[in-house]
């Protein structure tokens, strides 16, 4: 089998956070981002060009890996989740996972941070049975400075996303200084309750268990330490529950 790491970095197996049921999440090699508090910082790299004719091979060892956990899918109403990094970095790896995962019926969800080319995006996204799809703030300069990347290119594909009828949630990281404060919750659901129908959103408070790996990386971990207290959590939840949405605390 053609060695999966410099594409596909950890292979996680029953995940009760990335999707409905019990899931294997797949973390792709790569992503735009460095978002300030990422928990992983080893999904920093590029990803490498896979060798011409190694797909096929890839492809099948990490559909064999993602079979092995098929009871716990068919018990539970899981299955498998792409994850990373950004998975969207590579459309043609991600494009025939799911593609192989639905031609064997195991259901799929794509989480992204929106950040790719509108192609890409819809060339991938149909192919997902669900999208979890990340937003972190709407102001553009607020966006690049938490996440190196303003939120143009995001926000448009979300709305892209919306009109391409694919079945979405999404996905809020509640970060202590960086993504909480009233005035980004309150345009994050402005450009919500006006460009978009999704009303289910899971809010996803920041907790430090990746200061470890930073260290055994040699990178410097996040400035943040501190987990959102239970108050802070909730009263943004009661925010977007005020707008009509279905709030649910963590994946
Ligand atoms: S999008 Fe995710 S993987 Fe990429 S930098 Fe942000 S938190 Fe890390």
């Amino acid at each position: 089998m053609t060695n999966y790491s410099p594409y596909i970095f950890r292979i996680q197996r029953y995940s009760i956070h990335d999707g409905p049921g019990i899931r294997t999440t797949l973390f792709f090699q790569g992503c735009p981002l460095r978002c300030r508090w990422c928990h992983n910082p080893e999904s920093h790299g590029r990803p490498e060009r896979l060798p011409e004719g190694e797909m096929p091979g890839l492809v099948a060892g990490l559909v064999r890996e993602i079979e092995k956990d098929l009871i716990y899918y068919d018990d539970s109403g899981g299955g498998v989740t792409f994850s990373g990094g950004e998975p969207l970095c590579q459309p043609d790896l991600l494009a025939a996972l799911l593609a192989a995962c639905r031609e064997r019926e195991i259901h799929t969800c794509l989480d992204t941070s929106g950040d790719a080319p509108a192609a890409v995006l819809e060339r991938t996204a149909p192919a997902a049975d669900l999208v979890l799809y990340d937003i972190k703030a709407v102001d553009v300069r607020l966006h690049e400075r938490i996440t190196g990347k303003p939120s143009d290119r995001i926000l448009e594909n979300l709305v892209r996303l919306e009109g391409l009828g694919v079945p979405y949630r999404l996905r809020f990281p509640l970060i202590p200084g960086y993504t909480d404060s009233g005035e980004n919750i309150s345009e994050i659901l402005d450009f919500l309750v006006a460009h978009t129908t999704c009303r289910d959103i899971h809010i996803l408070p920041y907790h430090n268990t990746a200061e470890a790996k930073y260290r055994q990386l040699n990178m410097t971990p996040p400035r943040i330490t501190t987990p959102p207290e239970p108050a802070a959590i909730e009263a943004a939840a009661r925010r977007f529950r005020d707008c009509g949405f279905k709030v649910t605390i963590g994946g």
